[in-house]
């Protein structure tokens, strides 16, 4: 049976002046309906790039585009744009690391959110105000009724973030996509954040996909993992599977350079030596081998000549040599 969300073979590359960028090169992955998966990897990996063309948020004067999306069936590709725009902020909703960016400063955030439902449900003004101040009041904003007149500006940073959510959540979208949404918030807020979106996946049983740079952020609220690396998943599993045992080289570089609380505080953190590779020039064979310290545990120049893929199919699964053995 298909998966809720189901993404086969996904290739994203963007032509620019320079040349072709290829962001996203063959990734496959599926979320179920109320679970959360999390995927992770540094800026560049192409795991917002992946998740846009989701929601067919690219220029496609701009963008070549293969593959599959089936969300709930429907092929998400062969989509026009009209029928895009309905599902996002439907069917389907994103919330953004950026809330100051992402929320219009000149209108109030109840006006904000009203809009967005009176655009896909047809509710009227009175019936969407109301729903606003519901929404407001779900995502834990003190005094909603008097608050949904406020703008922007007056919330602080962690109460945008809320607001953003109930924008986001406003329809009761079956699939959220959550794009580093704590990344500019204190931990405290940050944790009250990812509290919330647990709380309302369990509510509403919606699939939620968090997009981070950080496994620490994961590791409370996500089911599966997916962690990605030159536009490809490198390793994917259980949230429990991947951080007691990774598999790849790069997932046990992400590890060491998180803090953990049962680790002696006079261990350095250890960050990943080099930089993620450029989308234009991928290296050969593994794309992490310039900055793998156990290329020598495999035979040959295989990791500089094949490009290992994701082994076994199913279950807990890694792409790299020494998962296979070679
Ligand atoms: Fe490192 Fe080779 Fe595994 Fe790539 S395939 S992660 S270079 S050991």
């Amino acid at each position: 049976m298909t998966a809720f969300l189901s993404v086969r073979d996904l290739h994203v590359a963007f032509r620019t002046e320079d040349g072709e960028v290829r962001a996203v090169n063959g990734l496959s992955f599926d979320v179920e309906k109320g679970t959360t998966l999390g995927i992770v990897g540094e800026s560049g990996s192409g795991k917002s790039v992946a998740n846009l063309s989701i929601l067919g948020l690219h220029d496609p004067r701009k963008t070549e585009i293969s593959g599959e999306i089936l969300l709930d069936g429907e092929d998400l590709l062969a989509a026009g744009e009209r029928r895009l725009e309905a599902i996002r902020g439907g069917k389907v909703a994103m919330i953004f690391q950026d809330s100051l960016s992402s929320l219009s400063p000149f209108h109030t955030v109840g006006r904000q959110i009203a809009e967005v439902y009176t655009k896909h449900t047809g509710a009227s003004k009175a019936r969407a105000r109301k729903r606003a101040v519901e929404m407001l009041a779900r995502v834990g904003i003190p005094n909603p009724a008097t608050r949904v007149d406020a703008y922007p500006h007056e919330f602080s940073g962690g109460m945008r973030q809320r607001v953003m959510i109930a924008m986001a959540l406003v329809c009761d979208p079956e699939l959220v996509i959550a794009d580093e949404p704590t990344t500019a918030l204190d931990v405290t807020v940050q944790a009250q954040i990812l509290d919330l979106l647990a709380d309302l996946r369990r509510e509403t049983g919606s699939a939620i996909i968090m997009i981070t740079h950080d496994l620490g952020v994961i590791a409370g609220v996500a089911d599966e993992v997916m962690v990605m690396y030159g536009g490809r998943a490198v390793e994917r599993g259980g949230l429990r599977e991947v951080l007691k045992a990774p598999i790849h080289p790069y997932t046990w570089g992400l590890l060491s350079s998180v803090p953990r609380l049962d680790s002696d505080v006079e261990q350095p953190l250890l960050p990943i030596r080099g930089a993620p590779p450029g989308q234009r020039a991928l290296p050969s064979g593994c794309p992490f081998h310039p900055r793998c310290d156990f290329t020598g545990e495999v035979r040959g120049d295989l990791c500089r000549d094949e490009r290992p893929e994701l082994y076994p199919a199913t279950g807990h699964a890694g792409a790299c040599h020494l998962r296979r053995g070679d």
